[in-house]
């Protein structure tokens, strides 16, 4: 049986009325920011072009940028997460210096019957801490047999005359953030940016008091309340020409900031942009960890990539919808519903067990929740029905999740990350490690 882990759609909203009836941590090292790395941004701009039998990287620019909003002490991504991962050596030593895991919208589209043969470009963007000397930049794919594989390198000198000729002349052209939240220190805290989008010349009153909303529902639920003072959170105050987002479904086509549309891959609700590039020029003078899309539409949408970006409309869902999106972007965190619809693609198997914490073939389970349930527990654990729709019940190991009823197991009867129940203990427990790497 086929199984794809990487459709981060929301929940089908029929699905909502339907459903009444230890992670994997790597070896750590200690690096010396200061040693390697400057107190500035190395911005790599580049496409993944390919299909889902090959893929590789085509840098093309890079930037400086006079701010690190990362930690300074938590240089390597301690978990086995995401489907790729950049990392940079130096060269002589051969010694790990930064490493994050992430995936991308070139790992979904390859994934769709168009990608099984059919060649395509996207654009993605890491941020890296800037290097004082030659590093070699590593663009590493998780391989079939579910390791982190080296695609390709970029070598990168700072002061080199190629470095020069890829440096993009840096324009100032968008406004400062707004405060939204500022608890200080970037370095030990986890920044947020909101980008509006959708929002024309008469929406500048609507597009502020939106941005804290979103703010609202960003910290509203757990663990997010709890860690509340461990966030910043940034407002980018920016209008493009017309309002609303466009919905091919609907024959909306409206020429918005960063061009996030409904219907991606087909999938009506699924609503996120492949312009990173545009993306990441309205947020580069901000401190950014991670990236929110405010999308103005009452349209039911939204979607996010671990590490990536997160979406989500305005709609009345939204103070959950957008928390369900964060805990993919931040927490990489997988769907725990069940959506037979989504499951092509055959980049995993029921053989093998899935990265993301929140879920588990029972392969390697040892490596998931096991040390969590309490003694006695059986595993699998029979579904109770009886549990209310707002509770997540008792810790278990439930069938049905990552999309597939059969082979698949979740935490809980109901989580964030399955029908917008609070975040069960599992995914609490990733998401504040992830809050950890971003504080200390
Ligand atoms: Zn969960």
């Amino acid at each position: 049986m086929r199984i794809s882990m990487t459709m981060k759609k929301i929940i089908a909203p029929l699905f909502l009325f339907t459903m009444l009836a230890g992670c994997n941590m790597l070896h750590s090292q200690n690096v010396n920011f200061s040693m390697y790395f400057s107190d500035s941004t190395l911005r790599l701009d580049y496409h993944r072009v390919g299909n889902r039998q090959a893929d590789t990287v085509q840098v093309l620019n890079c930037e400086k940028i006079p701010l690190w909003a990362g930690s300074l002490t938590q240089l390597l991504d301690p978990f086995d997460n995401g489907d790729y991962r950049v990392v940079v050596l130096d060269p002589a030593s051969g010694r790990q210096l930064y490493s994050r895991g992430y995936n991308s919208l070139f790992r979904e589209y390859r994934d769709t019957p168009q990608g099984k043969d059919s060649i395509a470009s996207f654009e993605e963007v890491v941020r890296l801490p800037w290097p004082k000397r030659t590093v070699d930049i590593c663009f590493q794919r998780r391989g079939s047999d579910q390791k982190m594989h080296t695609q390709c390198t970029y070598r990168f000198d700072p002061d080199s005359a190629m470095t020069q000729l890829r440096r993009r002349s840096v324009v100032r052209a968008y406004p400062d953030p707004i405060e939204l939240q500022n608890n200080g220190n970037s370095h030990k805290k986890i920044d947020v940016v909101i980008v509006p989008e959708g929002y024309g010349p008469a929406d500048s009153l609507k597009m502020i008091r939106d941005m804290h909303t979103f703010c609202d529902y960003l910290l509203g639920q757990e663990p997010f309340r709890s860690r509340r003072s461990d966030f910043n959170v940034w407002g980018v105050p920016l209008m493009g020409k017309a309002s609303g987002i466009t919905d091919p479904g609907k024959g909306i086509q409206v020429n918005s900031l960063v061009g996030s549309s409904y219907n991606t891959f087909g999938a009506d609700r699924y609503l996120m942009t492949m312009r990173l590039f545009q993306l990441h020029d309205v947020i580069n003078w901000t401190p950014c960890d991670h990236i929110i899309i405010m999308a103005n539409s009452t349209t039911y949408g939204g979607g996010a990539i671990y590490n990536f970006y997160a979406m989500s409309s305005l709609n009345e869902m939204a103070y959950v919808v957008l928390p369900h999106e964060l805990g993919h972007s931040i927490g990489g965190l997988a769907d725990e519903y069940v959506d037979e619809n989504l499951s092509y693609g055959d980049m995993h198997t029921l053989e093998q067990e899935p990265v993301e914490p929140n879920i588990t073939t029972l392969v390697n389970f040892a490596s998931k929740w096991q040390s969590m349930l309490p003694k006695g527990t059986p595993v699998p654990s029979p579904l109770d029905h009886s549990v209310r729709r707002n509770e997540n019940g008792p810790l278990g190991v439930y069938e049905g999740a990552g999309y597939h009823a059969k082979g698949i197991y979740r935490p809980a009867m109901h989580c964030m990350m399955r029908d917008y129940a609070p975040f069960c203990p599992v995914c609490s427990r990733r998401l504040n490690e992830v809050f950890d790497l971003y504080v200390k």
